[in-house]
C-alpha cells in the first residue's frame, strides 16, 4: 500500500476513534454480551430442502430481481464451519432466527422433523463452543399459506398461530436457550412491509413507484403493528406461565431506531423531534411499558389506530423484559411538511408522522453515516422516557458494496464508534447488556440483494462452496474481544499494516 494511503487510514481512524475515550472489553460489565446476527432466510439457504415451505419472503424475492435466499450463505449445511469461525472469533453471542416454515411447513399444526433437527444442532454447536443463542422468532419470514389464507398480519388470526409456533419453539429449545426476541424490528417492519411495499409481503396503497399487489398504506402499517403488539405479548404471557420458572430466560421486541436529532436550536424542530420520537419509538414503547399509545398518534390518527381493550392493554404492559434496538444512522428532525426517508412514496406512516427528516451525512439510504452519538441519544431517551428497560443492541453495522474489499477499515471505524458509544450510554446509567454486529457474514440483504454487505466475514456468492474470508472488521473484532485491542490507541493501525498482506478474496 502507498504510504500516502496508509497515512490517510491512520488519520481517519485516528478522528473515528478521537470522538471516544481508550476502552477495552473489560471496561464493560462481565456479563455483557458482544455477539453478530444473521437471519433465517438471509444466511440459510436450503430453501427448498428437508421440508421447509415458502414464506412470503421467498415469493417476495423472487418477483424481483435483486436475487433470492435459495442458497444464500448455504448455512443450513455450513452451520458448524461458520460456528467454528465465531468461536475462533471469541464471539459471545451468536444471533439468528428460526425459519418458521422450516419448522411447522404448514404454519400450523405438523412439526418438521427435519427441522427441528437443524434447529436443536445449531443451538448444541454453539452450547459446546460457549456461544450465546440469541433466538428471534419472528425475522420477515411469515408461512406463505398463512399470507395466502387471511393476509398474515393484518389479520387477528395471526395471534394464535404466532403464539403456537413460539410454543413449539419455547418447548423444544427454551433448555438451551435464555434470550428471546419475538419479533425483529417491528416498527420498521410494519411500515415498511404494510405502508411502503419495500419489505416482505410488499403490501401499499396504488402508488406511481412500486407496483404492491395489495396494501391500504394508511391503515395496515397500525393493523399490523397492533397485531405484532399482541402477538407478541400472548407469547410472552404463555412463556412466562408454562416454561419461565424452569427454563430461566428472557423474551423481548426489538424496534427499529433511527439517531433523531433537532435539525436547529428552534422550539419548533424540538417539538418535531418530539413528536418523531412518539411516532418511531413509543408507537410500540408506549404499550409495553405503560399500556397504550403515546396520546400524539391517537390524535393524529383517530379510528385508524388500533384500541386496545382494557385486558389487552394489561397483557402488552410489561410483556418486554427487555427491549431490542436496530440501529444503523441518525437523522436531524425539522418542522416541516413530510416526506418518506424512503423518498419513492410519501403515504402512510411518514406522512402521518409529519415531520421532514434530513440525513446526517451525504449518504444514500445504503451507505449510511456512523453517528454514535445518535444511539446515545436513543439509549438516553429510553432511560429517561421509558423507565431505563434493560437493552439489548441487536443490530448495528455498516453496509459496504459487496465485492469492495476485505480491508473493510471504514467498517472497523464504525464499529467501534458503535461500541464506544454503547459505553458511554452504560456509564451514563443506561441499561445496556449487549451489543450485536449485524452481520455475522456477509448475507442476502433484505433491501440490496447481494449487492451491499455488512458482513465481518467475506461471502463469494459466485462460489459454489460459498468460501468465506476473514475482512479485516472480524480481526478487529475478536482482537477487541480477546482483549488484545485497546481503542483509541495504536492497536487498530497496527492490525490494519499486519492484514493489509492478506488483502485478496
Ligand atoms: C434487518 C436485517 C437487514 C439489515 C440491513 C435490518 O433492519 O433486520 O434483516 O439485513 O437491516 O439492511
Amino acid at each position: 500500500m502507498k504510504p500516502f494511503s496508509q497515512f490517510f487510514i491512520f488519520l481517519v481512524i485516528v478522528l473515528a476513534t478521537s470522538y471516544i475515550d481508550a476502552f477495552t472489553r473489560n471496561d464493560f460489565p462481565e456479563d455483557f454480551l458482544f455477539g453478530a446476527a444473521t437471519s433465517a432466510y438471509q444466511w440459510e439457504g436450503a430453501a427448498d430442502e428437508d421440508g421447509r415451505t415458502p414464506s412470503v419472503w421467498d415469493t417476495f424475492s423472487h418477483s424481483y430481481d435483486t436475487g433470492n435466499g435459495d442458497v444464500a450463505c448455504d448455512g443450513y449445511h455450513q452451520y458448524k464451519e461458520d460456528v467454528k469461525l465465531m468461536a475462533d472469533m471469541g464471539l459471545e453471542a451468536f444471533r439468528f432466527s428460526i425459519s418458521w416454515t422450516r419448522l411447522i411447513p404448514n404454519g400450523r399444526g405438523p412439526i418438521n422433523p427435519k427441522g427441528l433437527l437443524f434447529y436443536k444442532n445449531l443451538i448444541k454447536e454453539l452450547r459446546s463452543h460457549g456461544i450465546e443463542p440469541h433466538v428471534t422468532l419472528y425475522h420477515y419470514d411469515l408461512p406463505q399459506s398463512l399470507e395466502d389464507e387471511y393476509g398474515g398480519w393484518i389479520n387477528r388470526k395471526i395471534i394464535e398461530d404466532f403464539t403456537a409456533f413460539a410454543d413449539v419453539c419455547f418447548r423444544e429449545f427454551g433448555d438451551d436457550v435464555k434470550l428471546w426476541t419475538t419479533i425483529n424490528e417491528a416498527t420498521i417492519f410494519a411500515i415498511a412491509s404494510y405502508g411502503e411495499g419495500l419489505t416482505p409481503p410488499g403490501h401499499c396503497s396504488p402508488n406511481k413507484f412500486i407496483n404492491c399487489s395489495t396494501g391500504n398504506s394508511s391503515t395496515e402499517p397500525y393493523l399490523a403493528g397492533h397485531n405484532m403488539l399482541l402477538a407478541h405479548a400472548s407469547s410472552s404471557k404463555l412463556y412466562r406461565l408454562k416454561y419461565k420458572s424452569k427454563q430461566r430466560g428472557s423474551i423481548g421486541l426489538s424496534i427499529f431506531a433511527f439517531g433523531l436529532s433537532p435539525y436547529t436550536n428552534s422550539k419548533d424542530d424540538e417539538i418535531a423531534t418530539q413528536r418523531a420520537k412518539d411516532f418511531l419509538f413509543g408507537w410500540m414503547l408506549k404499550p409495553l411499558v405503560f399500556g397504550d399509545y403515546p396520546s400524539e398518534m391517537k390524535r393524529t390518527l383517530g379510528s385508524r389506530l388500533p384500541v386496545f381493550s382494557e385486558e389487552e392493554s394489561e397483557q402488552v404492559k410489561g410483556s418486554s423484559d427487555f427491549v431490542g434496538i436496530i440501529h444503523y444512522t441518525t437523522f436531524y428532525v425539522t418542522n416541516r411538511a413530510s416526506a418518506s426517508i424512503f423518498p419513492i412514496m410519501n403515504q402512510g406512516f411518514f406522512k402521518d408522522m409529519g415531520v421532514y427528516m434530513i440525513s446526517t451525512g451525504n449518504s444514500s439510504l445504503f451507505e449510511w453515516e456512523a453517528t454514535p452519538w445518535g444511539l446515545e441519544g436513543v439509549l438516553e431517551h429510553l432511560k429517561q422516557s421509558y423507565n431505563n428497560p434493560p437493552i439489548y443492541i441487536l443490530e448495528n453495522g455498516k453496509p459496504m458494496k459487496h465485492d469492495s474489499m476485505l480491508q473493510d477499515t471504514p467498517r472497523v471505524e464504525y464499529i467501534q464508534g458503535y461500541i464506544g458509544a454503547v459505553l458511554n450510554a452504560i456509564k451514563n446509567g443506561s441499561d445496556t447488556r449487549g451489543y450485536f454486529v449485524w452481520s455475522m457474514i456477509d448475507v442476502y440483504e433484505l433491501l440490496s440483494g447481494y449487492t451491499t454487505s455488512f458482513g465481518m466475514y467475506y461471502v463469494n456468492f459466485s462460489d459454489p462452496g460459498r468460501k468465506r474470508s476473514p475482512k479485516l472488521s472480524a480481526s478487529w473484532y475478536s482482537g477487541f474481544l480477546n482483549g488484545t485491542i485497546d481503542v483509541s490507541s495504536q492497536d487498530t493501525i497496527q492490525l490494519q499494516r499486519k492484514f493489509s498482506g492478506s488483502s485478496s478474496f
